[in-house]
């Protein structure tokens, strides 16, 4: 008999293990089990289109309000699962009721960093849900005054942008270290970005740690303080310091975790049945050969894949290249492959017109990762020849001839 799978997490990850499953030809029973209320969503426009106003609630379903019915999954919205029992091999829900499982996937993502202050003033938020959002949303419509960003990743610059672009409303990043995407983006990147910011008016201030919220004697929020006592007034605060793996469900049953649930190339846990893909997960990379967390779609639904596939009996690894894109004011920035530490960058186009390509390779000459800045087509040819067993050496990459889509060419016939 097919065995019974059962999923927690009903998001990126969880909809694409389930939609694979049934594509490749699982019969028996899956159930989608999601804490939030509502049909699964996609994350990426909440903090661009759906911000906006131009993009409603339906636009961002995952799949259609029949899917579910029609693939014969049993889709649980709003219920939580509280504890796993690896012996028993079943899951107790909120509900109080048992579910058995065969096969267990843990899709359940990443969760905002708590922030160490108490009674957070009003019109203080953080953005990872559709509910968050739609709070969000309500408060810079209504809310005048300064905003603050809290955090310099991707998310804070995307709102950063939106409510200046479309708002005309007076935006301060703050950032505690030297630049703002110093995790996610090389130093070339960050200062494009932070110009293209500061042209539009938003304030970046880096160096600036920002340490506690105040708020006026009404409990609405009135300024954010910092480490080297800086006050910068603030009417509305988003805090977007980042995100922690959700892996207290598998910590507490025993699953080993660091920074995300523990998975080998396959996507399983340590317990043979028991799976983890998408941001909870923390794999073993056979690209790199590091163990890695990825908040990326693209890495929820490939995990997604290739875990579904495990299960379907197939002898598949993760072995994709991980992108992502992020759009701000008229930028679409796109990376693909891995930064981990970028000792020569070789710029392809024009930095100044913002429409080029970041080249970054390590110490030994190998091609790590390519960002890309208004310009999708490199971007495609670079997740190709990341891809590739025959990569370009930072020389080739700098010859002004250099093009990407023959070269690949030449490499593919080699191979
Ligand atoms: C505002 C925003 C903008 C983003 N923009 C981009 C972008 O431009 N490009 C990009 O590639 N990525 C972007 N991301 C990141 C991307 O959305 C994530 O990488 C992706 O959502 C990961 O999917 P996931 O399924 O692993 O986890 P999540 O999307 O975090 O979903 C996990 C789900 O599991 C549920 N869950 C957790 N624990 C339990 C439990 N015990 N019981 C039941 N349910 C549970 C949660 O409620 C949640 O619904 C963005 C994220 C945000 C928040």
């Amino acid at each position: 008999m097919a065995p019974s799978i059962v999923i927690v997490g009903a998001s990126h990850a969880g909809v694409q293990f389930a939609a694979a499953l049934r594509e490749l030809g699982h019969a028996g029973a899956i159930t989608l089990i999601g804490k939030e209320a509502t049909l699964p969503y996609q994350k990426p426009p909440l903090s661009k289109g759906f911000m906006l106003g131009c993009m409603s609630r339906e636009n961002l379903l995952l799949r259609s309000p029949t899917f579910f019915e029609s693939e014969k999954i049993d889709f649980r919205p709003g219920v939580e699962v509280l504890a796993i029992d690896r012996v028993a091999k079943h899951i107790t829900l909120n509900t109080g009721e048992k579910k058995n499982y065969d096969i267990l996937m843990l899709a359940t993502g990443a969760r905002p960093h708590a922030w160490p202050q108490a009674n957070l003033p009003d019109g203080t938020f953080t953005l990872r849900s559709l509910a968050d959002a739609e709070r969000l949303r309500h408060a810079a419509t209504t809310i005048q005054g300064p905003i603050v960003v809290v955090g310099g990743g991707y998310v804070s610059l995307e709102l950063a942008a939106t409510w200046r672009k479309e708002h005309d409303r007076e935006v301060t990043v703050l950032n505690s270290g030297s630049r703002v995407l110093l995790r996610s983006a090389s130093a070339e990147l960050s200062d494009l970005v932070t110009a293209c910011h500061r042209e539009q008016g938003v304030k970046i201030l880096s160096n600036q740690r920002a340490t506690r919220i105040l708020s006026h004697d009404t409990g609405a929020v009135c300024a954010v303080e910092c480490a080297g006592g800086l006050n910068i007034p603030a009417a509305l605060v988003v805090l977007g310091t980042g995100v922690l793996p959700e892996q207290d469900l598998a910590e507490s049953a025993g699953l080993p975790c660091d920074n995300g649930i523990l998975v080998d190339s396959q996507c399983r846990t340590e317990d043979p049945v028991i799976f983890a893909a998408g941001d909870c997960a923390n794999f073993s990379s056979r690209l790199t050969g590091q163990r890695q967390r990825l908040e990326c779609v693209q890495n929820a639904h490939d995990q997604a894949r290739v875990a579904a596939s495990v299960v379907m009996g197939q002898d598949t690894y993760y072995t994709q290249v991980p992108w992502f894109w992020s759009d701000q004011f008229d930028m679409k920035i796109q990376t693909a492959g891995t930064l981990i530490s970028s000792s020569q960058c070789i710029v392809r186009g024009d930095i100044e017109m913002r429409k080029c390509a970041l080249y970054h390779f390590s110490s030994t000459g190998s091609l790590q990762a390519v960002e890309t800045v208004n310009m999708p087509a490199e971007h495609i040819h670079a997740r190709r020849l990341l891809a590739s067993v025959i990569a370009p050496t930072p020389a080739q990459v700098a010859e002004p001839t250099f093009n990407p889509k023959l070269f690949l060419q030449n490499a593919l016939a080699c191979e």
